[in-house]
C-alpha cells in the first residue's frame, strides 16, 4: 500500500484554476448538455438564509434546475457544530431553509433536498477521504482560518479543521460535478477536487472532479462591511419583512463620499450595496450608481431597500403560503433523504469495491 507523504501530496496537487475564467466555458457545456451535470450544494441550518445566499448560490440552483440539471441541496446539520458547541434551534432553522427553497422555486419533483445526519453512507466516506489529505494542507485552508477567527469556540476542534473533507464527502457521495457556491467555498472545492483525483489515482476512477460555479455576487458584504453571514448578525434575511429590511439596510456601513460610484476595489461597502440594487433590478451597477449620483448614502439605501423589497415580494408571499403546510414541507425532506441514501450507498459500494479489502 502506498503512503501519502507531504512530498507526494504536493506533487499531485494541481494549481488552483481561476474560477472566473472558467465560468463561460462551463456555462456553455451546461447549456449544451444539462443532463450530464449534477449539482450538490447547501446551506448550514444556523439561521435564516440571506441575500448573500440568494445572489451567491440559491438563484443559480433554481436556474440550473430549470435548465434540466439534477440539483441536490444539502442541509449539513452536522456542520453546525464545527464552530459552536451545540446545534441550537436545528428543527426551526431546517424548516426555515425548506420554506426558503420551496418559495424560491426548488421543485421537489425535479430536485432533491436532504440532511447530513440522515445519510450514514455519506459519513463513512470521511475515513478514506481523510487518508488522502495531509495535516499541512488542512492547516493552510484560508476559509477555515477565517472561520476559526469568527468561531464561538476558544479551541479549534478536529471537526473544524476537517470540515472541507466532510464537504468532499457531501459532494462526492452523490457524484456531484457542479457546485454553485460563494467565493468562500473556493478553497474547499479545491480540497474536493484533490481528494477525487487522489482517490482515482490510487484506487481507479470512481469520482468526477467537480467544477465550482460562481455567480455575479460571489461575496456579498453584510451591513458591517464583512462577508454577509448568518452567524455574524450582519445579514438581511430573505424572510425579513419590508420594514425590517429597510431598518437593516439603513444601518449598513458606507463611507463619507456623497458621490455614489461602483468601485468594488476602492469602495467595497458602497459598491456591495450598489451591486445588490443592480442585481435586484437586473441592471448594470455603474448605471445604478450614476443615477444616484451625489444623493449620498441615504439615497443609495432608499434605492437598495426598494429594489430588494420589490424583488423579494413574490418570494415572501409564496413562503407565507408554504408555512401554512409544514407537514408537506417536511415530507419534501423525507423523500430527499431517501434518494440521497440510495445514491450514497451506491457510491460507498463502489468505493469499497475499488479499495478492495473492505466489505
Ligand atoms: P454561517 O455563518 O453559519 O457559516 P453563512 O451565511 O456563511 O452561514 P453558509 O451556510 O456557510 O452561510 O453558506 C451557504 C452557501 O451560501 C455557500 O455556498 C456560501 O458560499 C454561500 N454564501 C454565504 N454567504 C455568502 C455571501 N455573503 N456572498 C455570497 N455567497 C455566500
Ligand atoms: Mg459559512
Amino acid at each position: 500500500m502506498t503512503t501519502i507523504t507531504a512530498t507526494t501530496t504536493t506533487t499531485t496537487t494541481a494549481e488552483p484554476r481561476s474560477p472566473e475564467n472558467h465560468a463561460a466555458e462551463l456555462e456553455h457545456r451546461i447549456a449544451r448538455d444539462p443532463g450530464s451535470f449534477r449539482v450538490l450544494t447547501g446551506d448550514r441550518p444556523t439561521g435564516s438564509l440571506h441575500l448573500g445566499h440568494y445572489f451567491g448560490s440559491l438563484r443559480n440552483r433554481v436556474r440550473l434546475q430549470d435548465l434540466g440539471v439534477d440539483v441536490i441541496v444539502l442541509i449539513p446539520d452536522y456542520q453546525v457544530i464545527t464552530d459552536r458547541d451545540t446545534a441550537e434551534r436545528l428543527a426551526e432553522y431546517t424548516d426555515g431553509l425548506l420554506l426558503d427553497y420551496l418559495a424560491l422555486g426548488i421543485d421537489p419533483a425535479r430536485s432533491t433536498v436532504f440532511c447530513h445526519s440522515a445519510v450514514p453512507a455519506l459519513n463513512q466516506l470521511m475515513l478514506p477521504f481523510l487518508s488522502l489529505v495531509s495535516v499541512a494542507e488542512l492547516n493552510r485552508n484560508p476559509t477555515v482560518k477565517d472561520e476559526i477567527a469568527h468561531s464561538r469556540q476558544s479551541t479549534v476542534s478536529g471537526l473544524m479543521l476537517t470540515y472541507p473533507v466532510h464537504q468532499a464527502a457531501d459532494i462526492l457521495s452523490c457524484k456531484g460535478n457542479l457546485v454553485p457556491v460563494g467565493r468562500d467555498q473556493a478553497p474547499h472545492l479545491e480540497v474536493t477536487r484533490t481528494i477525487a483525483r487522489r482517490f482515482n489515482e490510487r484506487y481507479g476512477r470512481v469520482f468526477p472532479e467537480p467544477d465550482i460555479l460562481l455567480s455575479a455576487a460571489p461575496l456579498l458584504l453584510g451591513t458591517d462591511g464583512t462577508k454577509m453571514s448568518k452567524s455574524r448578525a450582519n445579514s438581511v434575511p430573505l424572510s425579513a419583512t419590508a420594514d425590517e429590511t429597510a431598518r437593516l439596510i439603513k444601518g449598513a456601513t458606507t463611507d463619507a463620499d456623497r458621490l455614489i460610484t461602483y468601485d468594488p476595489g476602492a469602495r467595497p461597502n458602497v459598491s456591495s450595496l450598489v451591486l445588490l440594487a443592480a442585481l435586484c433590478l437586473d441592471r448594470d451597477p455603474h448605471e445604478v450608481a450614476a443615477e444616484i449620483g451625489d444623493g449620498g448614502a441615504a439615497a443609495l439605501k432608499r434605492t437598495v431597500t426598494d429594489a430588494v423589497n420589490t424583488h423579494l415580494a413574490p418570494f415572501r408571499a409564496r413562503r407565507a403560503e408554504y408555512a401554512k403546510d409544514l407537514t408537506y414541507v417536511r415530507s419534501v425532506l423525507r423523500a430527499g433523504n431517501e434518494r440521497a441514501n440510495a445514491l450514497a450507498e451506491a457510491t460507498l459500494d463502489e468505493v469499497r469495491e475499488a479499495m478492495g479489502a473492505f466489505r
